[in-house]
């Protein structure tokens, strides 16, 4: 993580003066060491995440990186092959689903088809012993608050998408979890609906102050939604920060080559001085200024990470600090912004974006040469 440690104490100091409370202090829900195994095939790999309270968390990572693993082990439907998972310190792993407050929603919604919305919602409250009154005054009572209140004795059949997606809140909200897990709710609706659900998500978990902990594959409901996102390679976390500061830093090459739009060009560290990092590479040499660079040593092999926005195009050479001699392949057009594809003379993929107008006045041919130049602070170096 990339926070200064004085920030850090700053911080922790007023979480200390917000909750008088010593409990409270603590990670609402914390994974320690928590490993999932079928037969031979890892799914988690000794995973450490402590979420706080409040918060909304956005899991992300290719198909099969083990993201709806993690969350079914939150919610208790699979049991842990090792490690622990904490709710406010204390153990739950070996609770059952309907006393562990962290109720999931899925895609496929799993609502009852053969109960009214009523009924379904109802349902948590039924399998925590909850009394036949206070069951339907509570269900009444979510189902007004998602506007679904005229559709009580429906048939979940019998509605849209959207309002079948928010029978599936209300069935989980009525038990008033501190937590709510969230498997990809999102992906099942076309588009339109998809992003006026965002919103309504998004103002849900303010209002509540409860926290979402939200798998999802759409970099846009990530960025959109989260105060924090989570990026898993491989049952492992790869970086965990606010959107902001994965898109500007990606930690590491897995993490910018998942979230796109970026260029990696490996290097090796040359020179450092004050202020600025030589690296070299087959297409040159390039400066970074060792500001935006962490602990780069002279000789460590490095990927210089430069994001395609931040590139310009000139058509002769000479103009900036950092420039490649570049083919151009192709190009794409995606709205008001063009991709335009390079490729360096040592074969190096270049990916450069840039304002339709700005395109047009550079008057480019495939198959032609321009020149890819950067500003050194916009570079960032991770190691190898
Ligand atoms: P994601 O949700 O990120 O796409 P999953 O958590 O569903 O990934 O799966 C992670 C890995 O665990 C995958 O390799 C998947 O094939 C495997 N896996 C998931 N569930 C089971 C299961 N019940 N039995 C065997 N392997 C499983
Ligand atoms: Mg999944």
């Amino acid at each position: 993580m990339l926070v200064e440690p004085e920030k850090n104490i700053n911080h922790q100091i007023a979480l200390h003066h917000a909750h008088q409370d010593e409990t409270k202090m603590q990670p609402l829900i914390s994974m320690k060491g928590i490993h999932k195994s079928y037969g031979r095939a890892v799914a988690i790999e000794r995973l450490d995440l402590d979420i706080d309270e409040g918060k909304f968390i956005a899991i992300m990572g290719p198909s099969g990186c083990g993201k709806s693993t993690l969350l079914r082990c939150l919610a208790g439907m699979e049991e842990l092959s090792g490690g622990k998972i904490l709710r406010q310190g204390i153990e739950i792993n070996d609770l059952p689903i309907w006393e562990r407050d962290t109720p999931l929603v899925w895609q496929s919604l799993a609502l009852f088809p053969f109960l009214t919305v009523l009924e379904n919602v109802e349902f948590g409250l039924r399998m925590k012993g909850v009394g036949r009154g206070e069951r339907r005054e509570r269900a009444l009572r979510w189902l007004k608050r998602l506007q679904l209140e005229d559709h009580s004795d429906r048939g979940v059949d019998q509605l849209s998408g959207g309002q079948r997606q928010r029978v599936a809140l209300a069935r989980c909200l009525v038990t008033e979890p501190s937590v709510l897990l969230l498997d990809e709710p999102l992906s099942a609706l076309d588009a339109h609906l998809s992003v006026r659900m965002q919103g309504e998500l998004k103002r849900l978990q303010r209002e509540l102050g409860i926290t979402f902990i939200y798998v999802t594959h759409s970099h846009s409901e990530a960025f959109s939604m989260a105060d924090q996102v989570v990026i898993m390679n491989e049952g492992r976390i790869e970086q965990i920060g606010a959107p902001e500061e994965i898109y500007l830093r990606p930690a590491t090459p897995f993490v910018a080559r998942f979230l796109g739009g970026s260029n990696i060009i490996e290097c090796k560290a040359r020179e450092r001085n004050s202020g600025e990092i030589i690296l070299e590479s087959t297409d040159g040499s390039f400066k970074c200024d060792s500001k935006v660079t962490s602990n780069v040593s002279c000789g460590d092999k490095v990927n210089l990470i430069i994001r395609a926005d931040q590139i310009s195009v000139t058509a002769e050479a000479g103009w900036a600090e950092n420039e490649i001699y570049c083919q151009v392949i192709g190009e794409e057009f995606v709205g008001a912004l063009v991709n335009l594809r390079l490729e360096t003379s040592s074969g190096t993929p270049i990916i450069v974006q840039l304002q339709q107008r700005d395109m047009e006045a550079l008057d480019i041919e495939i198959g032609g040469g321009v020149n890819a130049s950067w500003h050194p602070e916009d570079g960032h170096i991770i190691n190898a």
